[in-house]
């Protein structure tokens, strides 16, 4: 008889990985899908990367690393905190992980005690919510539409937060919308949290060099609440690094070893030879990461402007990331052979069968009235997915 518990069969699939696995599912049977779905970078990691770890093999790193990071690691880290961010962190304050995913999830379960809340600014990443949900918090959505660039403000963010409130928890820039805060915005934001001193901020900042705007702002610059950020980051999207699963967090020293001691009992360090290969990438010049910026940019011109002609999508230029989240809402209530398009899952099923282009529902990420496509694709690839959704929603009556 199979028994699985409940913690995991209340738990939600992951959207994005749901899509990808789809995708890969409908081109293995010779469908010709253009996969916008997940988000990682199309470019091969850098080649100065990729002979570091290969080095790290002939040099013998091969055994169980530090839980938290070889040293040298975390002290590379420590100083590109200092270079990139004029952060102040001591290398004992940097667990690395297995991604920013585990990182993430280190954090939560250190910090939250059942029911404890969590606000979580919609539209969020997906898995927010399942860590908060498998955390035993209470996830709290503070709503920001297409119309106000999707970034909450500071009257909104003081009116959510309740005595149970323990973390605030965010990206920017932000997946799903690409929106980014500016550093006013983020002061208003630390002003109202210098108010409330038992809420920690966790910072999602994987995205720091996919910044169309300028230089990346951090959070935790602001003195008045330095001690109760923690900054989550990662190699997976600056140095197309996704596979390779690296993540770390610079946290207080208490929560920093609490998640080393969490991730000692979970899943030890993480592997020895990307660890190495990321000494490397952290500290070495940022030329590719910034060609990859640069191509990123070049092709979010291109999807805004193509996504722009279609009638009825609301469209918010991002300005970091790479995706882009329009409303589509105006679809819904068509229909096409007799199915109605309701929701966006509807709209995403509709547009895959009949355009062949995977992207994801934004209920995921906690609206319902949009869909997230990821422009980290050929410009190719852009231009075809753009006509083939036109083309499909030209068949809806
Ligand atoms: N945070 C955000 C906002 C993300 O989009 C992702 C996507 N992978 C992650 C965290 C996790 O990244 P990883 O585990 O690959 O470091
Ligand atoms: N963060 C990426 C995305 O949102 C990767 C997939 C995932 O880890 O969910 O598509």
């Amino acid at each position: 008889m199979e028994h699985l518990s409940q913690r995991i069969t209340s738990l939600v699939e992951s959207a994005t990985l749901k899509m990808s696995a789809l995708t890969r599912e409908l081109k293995s049977k010779g469908i010709d899908v253009i996969d916008m779905s997940i988000g990682e970078p199309d470019f091969p990691t850098p080649q100065h990367i990729k002979d570091a770890a290969i080095q790290a093999i002939h040099d013998g790193y091969t055994q169980y690393p530090p839980v938290a990071g070889y040293p040298e690691l975390r002290k590379n880290i420590a100083a590109k905190l200092k270079r990139d961010n004029n952060l102040d962190f001591t290398a004992d304050q940097i667990v690395v992980s297995t991604g920013a995913k585990q990182s993430l999830i280190n954090v939560l379960l250190c910090l939250i005690n059942p029911g404890e809340e969590v606000i979580i600014p919609a539209p969020y990443w997906v898995s927010y919510a399942a860590m908060t949900q498998l955390a035993e918090g209470k996830m709290v959505n503070i709503f920001a539409g297409v119309e106000q660039d999707f970034k909450i403000t500071a009257a909104q963010l003081e009116a959510a937060i309740t005595p149970k409130t323990r973390a605030f928890l965010f990206s920017s820039p932000c997946n799903p919308t690409g929106s980014v805060y500016t550093k006013e915005e983020l002061k208003s934001l630390a002003q109202v949290f210098a108010k409330y001193p038992e809420i920690y901020i966790i910072s999602d900042e994987i995205y720091e060099y996919i910044n169309f705007v300028g230089t990346h702002e951090s959070i935790a610059q602001f003195e008045e609440i330095r001690e109760r950020v923690i900054v989550v980051n990662g190699f997976s999207k600056g140095f197309a690094m996704t596979g390779w699963r690296l993540g770390y967090i610079a946290a207080p020293l208490w929560l920093a070893k609490a998640c080393n001691k969490l991730q000692g009992q979970f899943t030890s360090g993480t592997c020895s030879i990307a660890q190495k290969a990321a000494e490397t990438a952290i500290s070495a010049d940022l030329k590719a990461t910034y060609e990859m910026r640069d191509a990123f940019k070049r092709r979010r011109g291109l999807i805004v402007g193509l996504l722009k002609e279609i009638e009825g999508f609301k469209v918010s230029e991002p300005t970091g990331a790479f995706y882009v989240f329009p409303d589509v809402s105006a679809y819904f209530g068509k229909s096409y052979n007799g199915e109605s398009i309701r929701n966006a899952e509807d709209f995403a099923m509709f547009i895959l069968a009949e355009a062949n282009v995977a992207l994801v529902t934004g209920d995921a990420f906690g609206n319902g009235n949009c869909v997230r496509l990821s422009f980290a694709t050929a410009d190719e690839k852009i231009v075809k997915a753009v006509k083939q959704i036109k083309d499909a929603l030209a068949k809806l009556n």
